[in-house]
């Protein structure tokens, strides 16, 4: 037969049977369940570490599957291959976090008949997005006596939900000529938690005592939780879009929901990590918190967590090991989205070198911005052998790069890996709406994400 001498990337529903097309959906409603469970890196990591534990992934790392989380937010996972420790590791690294309004520490402010929440937003987002729509609240609230309180509310049939208000069409008239960022203020991103106030409070018409619907509002919450305002200080609330994920489309092709950046390769690593064959190098998974907002902080890849996993690896099981060795020989997949093309901002891609939803995976040889700055590029001999490895099992894959050179870019955790000299390449599935309060991923690219992690994890790549 005569090869096919043009390239053009493989629509994954095309080459989908119908017992592929049952795989997809199957593994698209765990997904569903899971992004609608997890919202913020806390309850990620908490979901991660109690499914790798029911999987006998143990904290003593002399066991053949180890995991250790870091302070609830970061987690490392590995598992013994064939290979012995010295040929390195197979890697999967991936976030926790996600684009979120996070209370500020003195959060309540009374405004003309209702009680606001002051907010600081978490990482990229596009402020008017979060107007107008019911929000949950999700974190924890450390006591004075060091006790946690674990917060969820707005998620359940019959609990409240938060919300942002906006301004009405009729009034906005000099808004809509200002300019996006003019228009919508950091400092108006306030949420509405209460408006009542207590009985008899005001005593005639015309009365006005402070902070009524404040001073009601923390005598409810010191009712229920037995908080008060100093409580508010040393908490974690993170405002995130209320409701669980859904299909999207009369086909039911496309899944909907927050947080897809990146718990979308959190999800497809993971279930990689537990069902690849042990054929090949050792395996192991990092999930980071921060990278929204630049890997920095413990529990983010800027950090040593990492190496001290490894370098705790290698002492149980491989003693004599150099750790960088180990380090030097390991292969690693930076698992994080690509911006898909949007199909009504076309423009702003460059479309041959731009993902597409329904095409599988996407690989970035490299990230950065405006002549490849900041970015670490994989070398063309570790792409050219997961090209051969997808390829050989009909994986479907494309490659991109972030919006049009000069117009767009971004980074991922790709970098932290690479200074440890690894051989390292972003490759995960494309997203629409990315960062926004609902994002769109295609039940395709999860299914073949998935695939793509787990023949990675199982296979023996090498070249010289
Ligand atoms: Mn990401
Ligand atoms: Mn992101």
């Amino acid at each position: 037969m005569k090869k096919n001498l043009s390239y053009a990337p493989q629509n994954a529903w095309s080459s989908a049977d119908a017992k592929t097309r049952q795989a997809m959906e199957k593994l698209s409603r765990r997904y569903v369940d899971f992004l609608s469970r997890c919202k913020t890196e806390r309850e990620t990591v908490e979901y991660v570490r109690k499914r790798l534990e029911k999987k006998g992934f143990s904290q003593d790392f002399s066991h053949d599957r180890v995991v250790r989380p870091l302070r609830g937010k970061a987690i490392f996972a590995a598992r013994k291959g064939a290979m012995p420790l010295e040929r390195g590791l197979s890697l999967l690294a991936a976030h926790v976090d996600t684009p979120r309004l996070d209370f500020k520490q003195r959060p309540l402010v009374e405004q003309p008949s209702v009680v606001q929440a002051k907010t600081h937003y978490y990482g990229g987002i596009r402020k008017y997005q979060w107007l107008a729509r019911p929000l949950a609240l999700h974190g924890i609230i450390v006591r004075e006596n060091g006790e946690v309180l674990p917060v969820t509310i707005g998620e359940k049939e019959g609990e409240p939900v938060f919300c942002i208000a906006d301004l009405l069409p009729h009034l906005a008239q000099k808004q809509v000529t200002q300019s996006v960022s003019e228009a919508f203020e950091a400092e108006k991103l306030n949420i509405i938690l209460g408006h009542s106030i207590g009985a008899g409070t005001q005593k005639k018409a015309g009365d006005a005592p402070k902070d009524p619907v404040k001073t009601r509002l923390l005598e409810i919450l010191h009712k229920k939780y037995a908080i008060t305002e100093e409580d508010f200080i040393t908490a974690e609330l993170q405002a995130v879009p209320a409701g669980p994920a859904r299909f999207v489309g009369f086909d039911k092709a496309l899944v909907g929901g927050y947080g897809q950046d990146d718990r979308i390769c959190v999800f497809c690593a993971l279930e990689a990590l537990l069902e690849a064959g042990a054929t090949g190098r050792s395996m192991a998974v990092i999930f980071w918190d921060k990278e929204e907002i630049g890997s920095d902080g413990a529990t983010g890849a800027a950090s040593r967590f990492f190496q001290y996993c490894v370098e705790d690896l290698v002492r149980a099981w491989a003693k004599n090991v150099p750790v960088s060795q180990v380090f030097l020989e390991t292969r690693a997949i930076s698992a994080d989205v690509q911006a898909a093309l949007d199909p009504d901002y076309q423009d702003v891609h460059e479309k041959q070198n731009a993902a597409l939803l329904g095409y599988g995976p996407c690989f970035s040889k490299f990230t950065g911005s405006r002549g490849k700055y900041g970015s670490s590029e994989a070398d063309a001999e570790f792409f050219g052998s997961l090209r051969s490895l997808y390829n050989r099992h009909g994986v479907p894959w494309q490659t991109a790069e972030l919006g049009r050179v000069d117009l767009g870019g971004g980074g991922t955790v790709a970098l932290f890996l690479a200074a440890y000299g690894m051989h390292v390449i972003d490759l995960g599935p494309a997203v629409l709406s990315m960062h926004s309060p609902f994002e769109l991923a295609s039940c395709a690219d999860i299914h073949t994400s998935w695939l793509a992690y787990r023949f990675f994890l199982e296979s023996r790549i090498e070249y010289s």
